[in-house]
Formats: C-alpha cells, sequence, structure tokens
C-alpha cells in the first residue's frame, strides 16, 4: 500500500484488499472537537474509533487558556448573580463575530448553550462560581467567569450585556484540565483511541466517503467507517503555503497551537470537493497586556486611537493588524502601570518613558504633535469621563499625567505558561475551513452534504467569520463537535 505520501487526493476503497480496522464511526483527531464528537458517537451506540497523530490527545485545546464562551442563564452566571438569555448572547456574537457571522450556527450555539454548560459539568469540567472582573487575557485567579467585551461599547448598546467567558477551574491556562478530563471521560467511554496514526487521504465509494488510509509507525493502516468520518484536525496556521494563499495578512507571525495546525484535513476533504469559507480570518493574539492597554491608550504610528481600548483584545489585535501592520504602542502614564498588579503584567515593562508627551512621541518615532494632539484630546474629555471618539468606558478614563510611558507591541510578551518563551506582535490563529451545516455535515461546492461526511473544530469555519471572541473555539469546537458525532452515528 502507499508510503507516507504529500498527496491528499482520496483514495477508492476498491483499492483495498482488506481495512485494516472497521468501526461506526471514525474521528480524526483528539482535541476538543473530537472528544466531544467521538463522545456523543458513543452516546449514540455507535463503535467508535478516535485517531490522532500524536502519542496522546490533547491539541491546541490542551494548551489553550480553557475559555470557552457560554451563556444563555448558566449555572455559574446564576451563581454569580448575571441574567443573560440566548437572545442577547445571539445579538453579542452576531455583532462581534461578524459581519457576516454564521447567523444559523449562532442560533443553535446560543440557544444550546446552557444544555452544553450542564453537559461539559457532566463530563466533570469544574467551573468556580466567581467572576475576574477586569481586561486580561488569562485572570491569575481560578475566577471561573470574566467578561469578553459584552459591556464595552459598541456592543453593550447592541445587546445587554453579561459575562460570558466560563473558565476552566485553573491556576492560569485552563485548557490542560478540559482536556484531561475530556480524556479521562473518552477512557470511560466505550470509544477505541488509535495514537500515533496520521490519517492521510480519505477513502471514497462513488461520492460517499467511506474510511480514511493512515500511517502507523511507518506502516499504512486502512479504516472502514460503515456511518460516519468526522474531522477534527485543527486549522491551518503551521500551514506556511496555506497561509499565504488564503490569508497572507497572517504569514511570519507567531502562531498560536500545538505546531500541527497544518491544515491536511481541511487539504483531504476539499479533495473529495468540500467547500470552504472564510480562510482569510485569523484570532490576533496582541501582544500586550489588556489592563495597560485600559488604563491608557493604543495608538497607531500616526499617534491616532482606532478602537475603544475595552472590547475583547482580540478585536484590537485584528484592528492592528489588518489595518495598521502592528505599527501599535500602548501610552500609558506611571500611575495607569502601577495600578496593573505585577502577577497581571506578564514581566511587560515600558519600552519607552518619558517625562513630557512631547519627548515620547520624538522617541517613539512619530510625527511632531500628533501623539500630543491625541492626549490632550483624550485629557479634555477623560475628566468628565467621556470618550467622545470610542466610547470606553468611564470606569477607564482619567486624564493622563507625567510621567509617561509607551509599549511596542512589536517586542512581544511572553506570557507565564510559555516560560522563556513567546514573543513578537501577535500570535495568530485561523478561524476558516470547511463550510459545514449545524451538524458537521460536509457541504460540497454545490451546497450538497458529501455523503458519510463530517467535521468541526477549527478545521470548519464555525460561528465566525471575521470577528473573534475567547472561548468560541473550544466552545464551537466542543458544540459542533458533539453535533457532528451525533449526526454520524
Ligand atoms: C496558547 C493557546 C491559548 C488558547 N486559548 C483559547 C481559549 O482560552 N479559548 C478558546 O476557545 N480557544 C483558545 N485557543 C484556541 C483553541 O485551543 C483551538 O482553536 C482549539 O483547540 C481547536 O480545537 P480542535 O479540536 O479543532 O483542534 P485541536 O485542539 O488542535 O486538535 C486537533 C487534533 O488533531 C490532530 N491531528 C491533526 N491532523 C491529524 C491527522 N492528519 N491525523 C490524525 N490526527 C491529526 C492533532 O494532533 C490534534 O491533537 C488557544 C490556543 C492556544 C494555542
Amino acid at each position: 500500500m502507499h508510503a507516507t505520501t504529500r498527496s491528499v487526493r482520496p483514495l477508492a476503497a476498491s483499492e483495498v484488499d482488506e481495512f485494516t480496522h472497521e468501526t461506526d464511526v471514525l474521528v480524526i483527531g483528539f482535541g476538543c472537537a473530537g472528544a466531544a464528537a467521538a463522545l456523543e458517537a458513543d452516546t449514540a451506540g455507535a463503535r467508535t474509533i478516535l485517531l490522532e497523530r500524536q502519542s496522546g490527545g490533547g491539541g491546541s485545546a490542551a494548551l489553550s487558556g480553557g475559555e470557552i464562551y457560554l451563556g444563555g442563564g448558566t449555572g455559574i452566571q446564576q451563581a454569580c448573580g448575571f441574567t443573560d438569555t440566548p437572545a442577547e448572547m445571539e445579538k453579542f456574537l452576531l455583532a462581534a463575530l461578524g459581519p457576516d457571522a454564521d447567523a444559523d450556527k449562532v442560533r443553535h450555539y446560543c440557544h444550546g448553550s446552557v444544555e452544553h454548560y450542564e453537559w461539559l459539568v457532566a463530563q466533570g469540567v469544574p467551573f468556580t462560581p466567581s467572576l475576574w472582573d477586569s481586561p486580561t487575557w488569562v485572570p491569575p485567579t481560578d475566577d471561573g467567569l470574566m467578561w469578553m467585551g459584552e459591556n464595552a461599547y459598541p456592543f453593550c448598546d447592541l445587546a445587554t450585556p453579561a459575562p460570558r467567558g466560563h473558565r476552566v477551574t485553573s491556576d492560569g491556562f485552563g485548557g490542560k484540565v478540559l482536556m484531561a478530563v475530556l480524556s479521562d471521560a473518552i477512557a470511560a467511554s466505550g470509544v477505541a483511541v488509535h495514537t500515533d496514526t496520521a490519517v492521510q487521504r480519505l477513502m471514497v465509494e462513488g461520492d460517499r466517503v467511506v474510511g480514511v488510509s493512515a500511517r502507523h509507525f511507518g506502516e499504512t493502516v486502512t479504516y472502514r467507517a460503515r456511518r460516519g468520518v468526522v474531522i477534527t484536525t485543527g486549522g491551518f496556521a503551521d500551514n506556511t503555503a496555506m497561509l499565504a494563499q488564503h490569508a497572507p495578512q497572517l504569514v511570519s507571525l507567531g502562531v498560536n497551537s500545538d505546531g500541527g495546525d497544518d491544515g491536511r484535513g481541511i487539504r483531504m476533504a476539499q479533495a473529495a470537493g468540500a467547500a470552504i469559507r472564510h480562510m482569510s480570518a485569523g484570532q490576533v493574539g496582541i501582544s500586550l497586556i489588556p489592563g495597560m492597554m485600559v488604563r491608557g491608550m493604543i495608538v497607531n504610528e500616526l499617534g491616532q486611537r482606532f478602537i475603544n481600548e475595552d472590547v475583547y483584545p482580540g478585536l484590537v489585535g485584528q484592528a492592528a493588524l489588518f489595518k495598521h501592520g502592528l505599527r501599535v504602542w500602548v501610552i500609558l502614564d506611571e500611575k495607569g502601570y502601577e495600578e496593573v498588579p505585577e502577577n497581571e503584567r506578564w514581566g511587560v515593562v515600558p519600552h519607552f518613558v518619558a517625562e513630557s508627551v512631547s519627548e515620547l512621541e520624538r522617541e517613539v518615532g512619530m510625527p511632531d504633535g500628533a501623539l500630543q494632539n491625541t492626549v490632550a484630546e483624550y485629557n479634555r474629555y477623560a475628566g468628565e469621563g467621556i470618550d467622545p471618539y470610542f466610547h470606553k468606558s468611564a470606569r477607564w478614563l482619567r486624564p493622563l499625567q507625567a510621567p509617561f510611558a509607551a509599549i511596542d507591541v512589536r517586542k512581544g510578551i511572553a506570557p507565564p505558561e510559555y516560560g522563556a518563551a513567546g514573543g513578537g506582535g501577535a500570535e495568530v490563529f485561523t478561524l476558516g475551513g470547511l463550510c459545514t451545516t449545524v451538524d458537521g455535515a460536509v457541504l460540497d461546492l454545490d451546497g450538497e452534504a458529501i455523503p458519510g461526511l463530517f467535521a468541526a473544530g477549527r478545521a470548519t469555519s464555525g460561528l465566525h467569520s471575521w470577528g473573534y471572541i475567547s472561548g468560541t473555539s473550544l466552545g464551537d469546537g466542543t458544540f459542533f463537535g458533539r453535533r457532528a458525532g451525533a449526526a454520524a452515528s
């Protein structure tokens, strides 16, 4: 049989004399979406095999912050005293993930969110019922609920705000806890896990996907799936050629992944006729400390603000990268810097300090007067608690006073979880992928479901089109993973 191959063209099942393994449902990739798909397929009574290229499950999900976007009145929202409804959650997500977020998926996701929260809790995923109440990437505490910019303009005017960032209980990044719990659930289920098994190509019979061919320790192994194949192989941020083809603005940046987002699952499905969607979209984890940015401002190389600083920082990152080439600086004063507790600074110290804005502007290399105008305008209104330009919350408004500081975002930051690694102006992952229905069926170029083929997670275009809110990846991966697993079985 075929050795390791770069080709992703599907193989005809008729070429295989005898399949190495047979099952009902085959799930490719043991990250959060694959675990959820396999668990639901198993619950539905399907014999299920979960294939994983690495020696164990986890994927990028195990490295993640463990923030899961949930709402509509979950147990910990209620325990923290917040009222929420699926309709308000839906309004927020349509605005924040758009333009052209997948309205069908967003509706199902919001209306199924309380049930999904309860499913996660039933698997053993821990959430602590307390609120972390200020802007950050990942809180240094184990608080289970956080704002994701729902209370920031313009979103607070579009939907009744409620905090919906649900954090898996952990000091720091909670993805490892999430995946440990889901791995335990898989181990306790009837799902068979085949690790060290890298899927290379789909197998087809006519227009139906009936299995895969994979490599396992130098050998080719074949799998027949009687009911369905579910692709949950993650995104394509580690595949430079694919980035260059679809999302050139993401090339040469740091990548937020386990290093295995090579897009092969997407390409295997494309080769079987699958359509793709929103391939240019990306999450941009901009290298700044949100607590510093909200206490000051973010400006471009002309010294101009360009966004409300208290929206979800990923939206700031997208604006900074796509509109300003990451040539952006956080400007704040000493008081603002000192107000950010040390354990939230992630080691970030100002790159420029000056006694006056004109001096700071010169040091950074901005045009004469540019930053001075911006700070003067900001200060003119900040004393009254208003921001007529970008409507930052009054909570963060105060006239900036000498001494001043500037942080060059392109110098990067290193989250404590990374140790000495990290850096660069931003770390990105892709949001586009296979075009799927709310039940995970992969659609072809005519918009018809490809028989036997399903997908979920970052291998698909999920809730998002252009925008991103933290928690929607683990969220849509597990939510639509479950639906794909159930549908496949
Ligand atoms: C540092 C960091 C922080 C993050 N924080 C958050 C957060 O707080 N909230 C959030 O929602 N998102 C977060 N994300 C993003 C999130 O982790 C990913 O988007 C999410 O894990 C995608 O889930 P997935 O199941 O689609 O893919 P993954 O979790 O990456 O799993 C894919 C699996 O498929 C396997 N695989 C790939 N190709 C093959 C193949 N050919 N054959 C067999 N197996 C294969 C991979 O080895 C991997 O195990 C973060 C990411 C990182 C890196």
